[in-house]
């Protein structure tokens, strides 16, 4: 088998996320500029193209850790991968601490996202889920980043839901003990409809640029 090229979005992904930061200069030298390099593959087998197989090394380092010779650093793949793992953690100016919590906020919202659209899209809500709602935006400002990105993620989720719940609290909607239903004008409705769209794609792609974050 011989080689195997890496794919142009692949190829990208790399280039992208590295910002043509060198994984060893970054790690070994605290070296944060952009270099003349090459994509390495970090087990050293050319036919494993997977993008965690990838790393962006100047042609220095690329010569020194694919070097067999006894004069070589010895550069090991865990490095590499560590490194590689720091920088693109740098690049987006996350501290492990965001990360975590992070992790922690999406293990927690993942289903709530997942349906969110459900009460909305029905002209009806039940009151639990408005309180739900209400109460996950109370407990997203508990949550607390360092990272201004994603500060302003979370606020515009935040500031959607509120708007979404602001529909619910309206005139044209009627409140009984178990439910918050449409009362107005059968020609409001596609209003009601546009507005809720527009908030529902916004905390969408909010919370989709917060999981790119991990
Ligand atoms: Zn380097």
């Amino acid at each position: 088998m011989g080689r195997v090229s890496i794919s142009k979005k692949t190829q990208n992904q790399i280039l992208m996320e590295s910002k043509r930061r060198c994984a060893l200069c970054f790690g070994i030298d605290g070296n944060f500029s952009e270099k003349k390099g090459q994509i390495a593959h970090i087990d050293q087998n050319n036919e494993n193209s997977n993008e965690s197989n990838l790393a962006w090394l100047c042609l220095e380092h690329h010569d020194a850790f694919d070097s067999k010779t006894s004069q070589s650093k010895n550069y090991t793949k865990e490095e590499v991968v560590n490194y590689k793992k720091s920088l693109i953690l740098k690049i987006k100016n996350l501290s492990e601490n965001d990360q975590s919590q992070l992790r922690g906020f999406i293990n927690k919202y993942d289903v709530f996202f997942r349906y969110i659209d459900e009460p909305i899209y029905d002209f009806r809500i039940e009151v639990e889920e408005y309180n739900e709602i209400k109460s996950a935006i109370l407990d997203f400002s508990m949550f607390y980043f360092e990272s201004k990105d994603v500060k302003v993620y979370l606020d515009e989720i935040s500031n959607s839901l509120n708007r979404i719940l602001g529909i619910y609290d309206n005139y044209d909607y009627e409140r009984n003990q178990s439910f918050i239903h449409y009362v107005g004008e059968q020609g409001c409705r596609d209003k009601y409809k546009d507005l809720c769209t527009a908030e529902l794609e916004n905390i969408i792609s909010n919370y989709n640029k917060l999981r790119e974050l991990i």
